[in-house]
């Protein structure tokens, strides 16, 4: 008879023999054993013995209402009994037509194109720009800049963007050239500098390097309100505002990568709703199915779209991925936005961060923490530590905890499932405190 613990043994050992696991030394697996999910019911993953975890981090940040969700499982039964998938060049469907339309409406954005992960939406934002600019007889415009210790994904156009030395250095040589302005992080504000006053030096940096670069820029990518990768580094919104305002002023595309900090993660639908500022061209991914299936959206302005618009084939957007417009993964995102609508989510998110945030008061206190930061339903601190083992050493006490927390660097951080409730917000913030008092 196969036990449940010998089930969970198996799975671990036939796992390392065939898989190759994303983001990790493999042979730190020798030490630190993989987690065994046998399934999955709102906010915990659960493994053959029936362990539980809570999933702190939505599973790299792409679970917005709990695993196993009732209304996007239904959704996806209902959609496989119609279609599963039909190739997007040449042929449409209702769940495709039906997301372009909404996501319209919410972004303020006429068109969608679609890909099935963050990177490839990343790419195609930047060869949109490029080839916008070619289009409207700006061919010198190919240029493009983003912000130091920011995150745009690890496919090479993403990557080159992408200034996280750990991701990046290794393929420097293969990457495109850019250029990394400083952030707005307030964690870089000087003495007597505030939030705000960061945010306006960090735009002085941008607007001294516009007014000299401008006629070979492209386009600027920035991760609004949060550098989600990069320790998730937190900035005041008048940033964007003033990115808004130099894009607009010296003619340079802004794109919004708001992979991870939209969907309500911010404590608004987008991120840039709170500076009040709209982008040219706009990534979204990650919790636009709930966490269910791979799917990612490029949108953009009609400006945009209609310099592509032509009886020229070659002036014409030829990018394209077998899986574009993926039927059930568009009908799971409109379950998702079903739910946006009929639970008041972006509301209802605003009573639940203020009850995390009152209870990570206990932490805010504890002597090894700093730059306790919070915005809407992210919420992140930095360890004083000197361990160079910190993030696994952390990440194994809190799974033995009943806890999924993976820390990056020093940086202990919290995206829970906005169906998380108020027992689990507990158990969260004490287990928390329990393994800092343990490493103190
Ligand atoms: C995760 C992420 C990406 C890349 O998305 P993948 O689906 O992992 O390729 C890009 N930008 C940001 C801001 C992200 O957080």
């Amino acid at each position: 008879m196969i036990t449940d613990f010998s089930r969970n043994q198996d799975l671990l050992y036939r796992s390392l023999r065939s898989v190759w696991h994303p983001c990790t030394q493999m042979k730190h697996h020798e030490q630190l054993p993989l987690v065994p999910v046998a399934r999955g019911d709102g906010v915990w993953l659960i493994d053959f013995d029936g362990k539980r975890y809570l999933d702190a981090i939505s599973s790299w940040w792409v679970n917005l209402f709990g695993h196993a969700n009732p209304r996007i499982n239904a959704a996806l039964i209902d959609q496989l009994g119609k279609l599963e998938h039909v190739m997007l060049a040449g042929f449409t469907h209702e769940p495709v037509v039906q997301l372009s339309e909404r996501l319209s409406v919410l972004t303020g954005l006429s068109h969608c194109f679609f890909a099935s992960d963050g990177a490839s939406a990343i790419e195609i934002a930047l060869k949109m720009s490029f080839h916008y600019w070619k289009n409207v007889g700006q061919p010198r415009k190919t240029g493009f800049i983003s912000l130091k210790n920011g995150y745009h994904g690890e496919t090479l156009g993403a990557l080159s963007v992408t200034d996280v030395p750990l991701f990046r250095n290794i393929y420097a040589t293969l990457l495109g050239q850019s250029t990394q302005l400083p952030s707005p992080d307030w964690r870089n504000a000087g003495p007597g500098e505030s939030a705000e006053d960061m945010a306006l030096r960090s735009a002085g940096a941008l607007e001294t390097y516009l007014a000299e670069r401008h006629a070979q820029t492209a386009a600027l990518i920035v991760e609004p309100l949060v550098q989600a990768a990069g320790a998730m580094a937190m900035h005041h919104p008048r940033f964007l505002q003033e990115a808004r305002a130099l894009c607009n002023r010296y003619g340079v595309h802004l794109i919004a990568d708001e992979i991870a900090v939209g969907f309500g993660r911010t404590g608004s639908f987008l991120a840039c709703e709170q500076a009040g500022i709209r982008s040219d061209i706009l990534c979204l991914s990650k919790g636009i199915t709930g966490g269910y299936l791979p799917l990612s959206v490029t949108m953009t302005s009609e400006e945009i779209y209609r310099a592509f618009y032509d009886d020229e084939m070659t002036r014409g957007f030829l990018h394209s991925h077998s899986y574009t417009g993926n039927a059930l993964a568009c009908r799971a995102a409109l379950a998702v936005l079903d739910i946006f609508e009929q639970d008041d989510v972006i509301v209802a998110n605003r009573v639940k961060s203020a009850q995390i945030s009152a209870l990570c008061k206990k932490i805010v206190r504890h002597p090894l923490v700093r730059a306790f930061r919070n915005t809407g339903m992210i919420w992140a601190f930095d360890v004083e530590t000197q361990d160079a083992l910190f993030p696994r050493k952390f990440y194994g006490a809190a799974l033995e905890r009943g806890l999924l927390l993976r820390p990056l660097g020093n940086t202990v951080y919290f995206m829970p499932p906005y169906v998380i409730e108020e027992e689990q917000m507990n158990m969260l913030v004490d287990g928390t405190c329990g393994i800092l008092d343990s490493l103190a």
